[in-house]
């Protein structure tokens, strides 16, 4: 069976043609499927019979509300789907005065073993695909009724793990055809895969990169993030300049501030150090505490964002929305696994 809202246009013109049909038809079909149908039946201009034939041999992603709570607060709105296999993924919308943002995940679970995050206690369960990917943010428009504007990749998953789905996903939500929404709009995080971070900057997109350094230090950093243990905060720093060079991309690293763990003054001075120079942007996020994790938020987020700035580093301190409902990821996912029931903690 094929899934064809993973296709692009070229690729659903050949497959008009294979069925005998003209290349108009593939427009068509492009264009309901960003209507978000879920039904051939429901393509009206399409002849009964092809209709039919996309029936037998094609389906159409769509997820179903699992679970969905609004912010009373900010109006934020967390989503928990459930795929078509019965698997769940997250999905947040946020509002801000620019422009309404969705963050979305990218694989069903997580790999990479980051201790603070709740998304990835129980490992990877397998990658999204590209219609997967896509849904979120169609699905999230549609039920929310709010025109999303700008996307960031930092839902569950690690989206440079699931590389070429992730490409295909920007590529579709770009098309002009499609959702139309811009590159300079979207933003993708990575805890630091050197090797696709070259392979991204390859492709010259417009978008922006935010990499999860957390740590400036290699002993710091592989204690909280096990991928730092074969490539070092060197390497990647290094990986970084490459992509600025190459892209003409700032990067903007994140920054969760962990009590005693990576707030101190001498990890503030070995981070201004590191970027020294680069212009890039660094985005404090007040920890969210996880209820599995002996972490606990830092008390001098401001402290180390002063001593940052005196520096010379830009630094902003992230806004916590939706804090009511329990808006970071992976935390949703997590508590329907368990079957403990949201409002009974309340
Ligand atoms: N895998 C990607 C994207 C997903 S996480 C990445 O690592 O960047 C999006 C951001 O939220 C990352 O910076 C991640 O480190 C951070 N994060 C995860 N758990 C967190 C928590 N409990 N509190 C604050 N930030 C967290």
């Amino acid at each position: 069976m094929i899934d064809l809202k993973s296709m692009n246009l070229p690729e659903l013109k050949e497959l008009c043609k294979k069925l005998g049909q003209p290349a108009f038809r593939a427009k068509q079909i492009f264009a309901w499927m960003y209507k978000g149908v879920t039904e051939f039946e429901e393509m009206s201009d399409l002849s009964k019979e092809l209709r039919q034939t996309l029936k037998e041999q094609a389906y159409l992603t769509h997820p179903a509300v699992e679970r969905k709570q609004v912010s009373q607060e900010d109006g934020t709105i967390k989503y928990l789907w459930r795929l078509m296999d019965g698997n769940c993924v997250e999905t947040v919308l946020m509002r801000y005065h620019h422009g309404n943002t969705v963050c979305v995940s990218s694989q069903v679970g997580c790999r990479m073993g980051c201790a603070f995050c709740a998304s990835t206690l129980a490992g990877k369960v397998r990658d999204l695909t590209a219609s997967e990917i896509l849904d979120q943010v169609l699905f999230t428009q549609l039920d929310s009724g709010a025109e999303i504007s700008n996307i960031v990749l930092m839902g569950i998953g690690e989206p440079l793990d699931n590389f070429e789905n992730v490409m295909r996903f920007l590529e579709l939500v770009n098309h002009p055809d499609g959702m139309n929404i811009g590159m300079r709009h979207i933003s993708l995080s990575t805890c630091g895969l050197t090797e696709k971070i070259d392979k991204l900057a390859l492709r010259r997109l417009q978008l922006t990169l935010s990499v999860s350094l957390h740590a400036p230090d290699d002993e710091t950093r592989s204690k909280i993030m096990p991928v730092n243990r074969s490539v070092g905060v060197e390497k990647l720093m290094n990986t970084c300049r490459r992509y600025f060079e190459t892209t003409g991309r700032r990067i903007s690293f994140e920054y969760a501030m962990i009590d005693g763990v990576n707030d101190s003054d001498a990890q503030a001075d070995l981070l201004a150090d590191w970027l020294a120079g680069t212009g890039s942007h660094v985005n404090l996020i007040p920890l969210n505490h996880v209820e599995e994790s002996p972490l606990k938020p830092s008390r001098r987020v401001r402290a180390f964002q002063k001593r940052l700035a005196d520096r010379g580093v830009t630094v902003t301190v992230r806004r916590k929305l939706g804090g009511d409902i329990d808006a970071s990821c992976g935390q949703l996912r997590r508590k329907a696994m368990g079957g403990a029931d949201v409002s009974e903690r309340m």
